[in-house]
């Protein structure tokens, strides 16, 4: 699987899955831009990787810092050949718990960051007749858990999204696909952790074991290079014969 000098665009590529989509999109010869939040945390990810790379600040829920990153990668590079939208967050309470302000803003991550930068880059997509955007979704894109009613509400509209996109798309060589994995041990798991602990009353063991991992045929996380690895098949993935779709990448997690 190659990626053969295409351009990507990783958003939350300074942390976790996206740091190891980086990794291995560079690997692969694709030429990365990682864009984030943590500018500094982008930038020196993009330093580890090489000259080529670029490490552009940008918050995904923002219009315009989402158009200026996508205009440098532009200026740069000549275009956008694949988008991984995949910076996300993660809050844990109760539905009657969240204020609206914690509810729109990890909706706004998930989806409208999802938006903004599909937006963003599909005319230069549309242009050239290709390109392949691919959304982090979850398990929660099909299946709900106790306390992520944002998450989970966001994740499974990143379907419709994607589907969507897909129809459009389609007949001008874009494709789009959601990557759904199971728990991932990254920042943003570990912080779940304690906080699932209080709010269910069990031990942190017991989060792990039962609430994280319970359902999976082998009681084991997934990892980042698993959903690495799932990116690169399908950047690199030749023809539009696979789009609108979603792979859950889970140890079984939800079998569909
Ligand atoms: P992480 O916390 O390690 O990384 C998330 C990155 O997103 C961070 O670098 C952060 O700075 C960035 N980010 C947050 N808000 C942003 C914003 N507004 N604009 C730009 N960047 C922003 O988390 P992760 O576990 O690697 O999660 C990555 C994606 O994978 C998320 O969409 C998450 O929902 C999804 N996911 C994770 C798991 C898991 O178990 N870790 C499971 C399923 C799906």
């Amino acid at each position: 699987m190659n990626l053969n000098g295409k351009i990507c665009v990783i958003t939350g590529g300074a942390s976790g899955i996206g740091l190891e989509i980086a990794r291995v999109f560079a690997e692969a010869g694709g030429i990365v831009a990682i864009a984030d939040l943590n500018s500094d945390g982008a930038q020196e990810a993009a330093r580890n990787l090489g000259d080529e790379h670029l490490g552009i600040a940008m918050d995904v829920t923002d219009e315009a810092t989402v158009q200026r990153g996508v205009e440098q990668v532009i200026a740069a590079h000549g275009r956008v050949d694949v988008l991984v939208s995949n910076a996300g967050i993660q809050m844990v309470k109760r539905v009657e718990e969240f204020s609206y302000d914690e509810w729109r803003k990890v909706v706004s991550i998930h989806l409208d960051g999802a938006f903004l930068t599909s937006r963003a880059v599909l005319p230069g997509m549309y242009q050239r007749g290709s390109g392949t955007i691919l959304y982090m979704g979850s398990v929660h894109s099909q299946e709900a858990s106790a306390l992520k009613a944002p998450y989970v509400s966001a994740k499974h509209a990143l379907m419709g999204l994607a589907r969507t996109i897909a129809k459009e798309g389609g007949p001008k060589g874009v494709r789009t696909n959601v990557i759904c994995p199971g728990f991932v041990k990254t920042p943003l798991v570990e912080k779940q952790i304690p906080e699932q602990a209080r709010d269910l009353g069990i031990s942190e063991q017991e989060v792990v074991s039962k609430v994280m991992l319970g359902e999976t045929v082998d009681n084991e996380f997934t990892t980042v290079d698993d959903i690495a690895r799932t990116a690169l098949f399908l950047a690199s993935f030749p023809t539009n014969a696979l789009t609108g779709q979603s792979i859950v990448v889970s140890h079984g997690w939800r079998m569909d």
